[in-house]
């Protein structure tokens, strides 16, 4: 018989991304015993490109976490390309709600900066962890997590509160049997491999038919090149080469041939990865004992590379809801409750641009839709700027 490694905390997090980390670092400013879990260890990756929204470099700013990740070489991006067809414009950043740059830093680099301000805050940062199941009482709240160590010990950790920030697949919503509230289309596919040797200069795009492709500067001197199309499309075109990376250059040599031919000259460091069928679809964000954040609870097609935006934002509306119902300040069921209704208000209008751009409308659509998106983004980015910062009087006087 194995030891069973018992603990019980205020809330237990599944999941130690952008998320998890990001709702365990400000429970913890907010003075709550917070354990966040991970099968993972970090630094590593996960699938996905990296860029943050200018709505994202305002939560880093106001968590005093920006400069980490600028200071990790990931580059501060002032400039953005776009192209379509014959025609390019370029743009520099605008001084908006505080911030005048956009970043994209690998996610084994973010989400490992999160992780470890959520440490330092006194979260109980635990990697290594696979949570099995979520435990109930006898009127079916949840009140633990349980599940196992790297070396197969059994691990149980109790909690006022269970939060799923375990991603797309989230176990903890199975376990809880949080229902799919809406459903939309998932016809997306998104792509990208890491190049080296040749200078970038901000964030490029490249706009065609049934196709949005990109560059994302990041960290080591690299940038992640991106192509998004329609899941048919993708598969189409796998079908009829040798492999992957066969796959991908044609892809991006039929969506954005000048940065095709300019990739000749660069060295790609990293096998293709990417999704090739994308669901989009939010899933209820609240019930007895537990609640879901971050792609557990609401995912997008990533042709608005928005999910980590996004995670920080829920992260931080989902901590205050959970600070009152610890304080009981707040009934627990109003607190939560309006934690899903604020996530749903704040994910209606880029979801809804989400997904009638993963519609790939015709070209000129396509680029009044990345308008709107962009208003939407600084739309956000001005109303979170403009929020009190969760924890910062604890901070001060701490
Ligand atoms: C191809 C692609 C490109 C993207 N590009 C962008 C982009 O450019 N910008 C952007 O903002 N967003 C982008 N996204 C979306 C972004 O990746 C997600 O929205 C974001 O990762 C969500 O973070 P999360 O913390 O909710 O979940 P995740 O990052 O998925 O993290 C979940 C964590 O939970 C852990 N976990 C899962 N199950 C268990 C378990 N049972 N026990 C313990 N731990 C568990 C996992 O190990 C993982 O570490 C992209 C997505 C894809 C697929």
């Amino acid at each position: 018989m194995q030891t069973v490694n018992r603990s019980h905390h205020d809330v237990v997090v599944v999941g130690a991304r952008v998320a998890g980390s990001a709702t365990a670092m400000l429970l913890a400013r907010l003075g709550h015993d917070v354990a966040v879990v991970d099968q993972a260890s970090l630094p590593s990756d996960t699938v996905s490109t990296h860029s943050i929204a200018r709505s994202g470099v305002v939560q880093l700013v106001r968590w005093g976490l920006l400069d980490e990740v600028l200071d990790s070489g990931a580059p501060a991006i002032r400039q953005v390309t776009f192209n379509a067809g014959a025609e390019s414009v370029s743009r520099t950043i605008k001084h908006k709600a505080g911030v005048d740059l956009v970043v994209a830093p690998r996610r084994y680099v973010l989400d490992t900066i999160l992780a470890t301000a959520a440490a330092r805050t006194g979260a109980d940062v635990r990697q290594g962890v696979t949570v099995t199941g979520v435990q109930r009482d006898g009127r079916g709240r949840a009140v633990g997590v349980y599940g196992h160590d790297r070396a197969g010990a059994p691990v149980e950790l109790g909690a006022r509160w269970v939060v799923g920030a375990d991603g797309m697949g989230s176990g903890v919503a199975r376990s809880v049997g949080a229902t799919i509230n809406e459903v939309r289309q998932a016809d997306g596919a998104a792509q990208y491999a890491y190049y080296t040797g040749i200078p970038w200069t901000g964030f490029e795009f490249f706009v065609a038919p049934r196709s949005f492709a990109g560059v994302f500067p990041t960290n080591g001197g690299q940038a992640c090149i991106w192509v998004c199309n329609p899941a048919a499309d993708a598969r189409a075109v796998r079908r009829r080469t040798r492999s992957r990376v066969e796959a991908f250059d044609q892809l991006l040599e039929r969506s954005a041939p000048p940065l095709a031919e300019r990739l000749r000259q660069a060295r790609r460091t990293s096998p293709v990865h990417g999704m090739l069928r994308q669901p989009n679809q939010v899933r209820q964000a609240f019930g007895p004992g537990w609640a879901l954040v971050g792609d557990a609870g609401y995912y997008r097609d990533a042709i608005t590379a928005y999910g980590i935006s996004d995670a920080f934002h829920h992260a931080e509306l989902l901590a205050v809801a959970l600070d009152q119902a610890l304080r009981a300040d707040a009934p627990a069921t109003a607190a939560l409750g309006r934690y899903q209704e604020q996530r749903d208000q704040a994910l209606r209008e880029v979801f809804e641009l989400t997904c009638r751009l993963a519609a790939y409308p015709p070209v000129p659509t396509f680029i009044e839709l990345q308008k709107q998106l962009g208003a939407a983004i600084d739309k956000q980015a001005a109303a979170l700027a403009a929020r009190p910062i969760p924890g910062k009087c604890l901070l001060a006087t701490a």
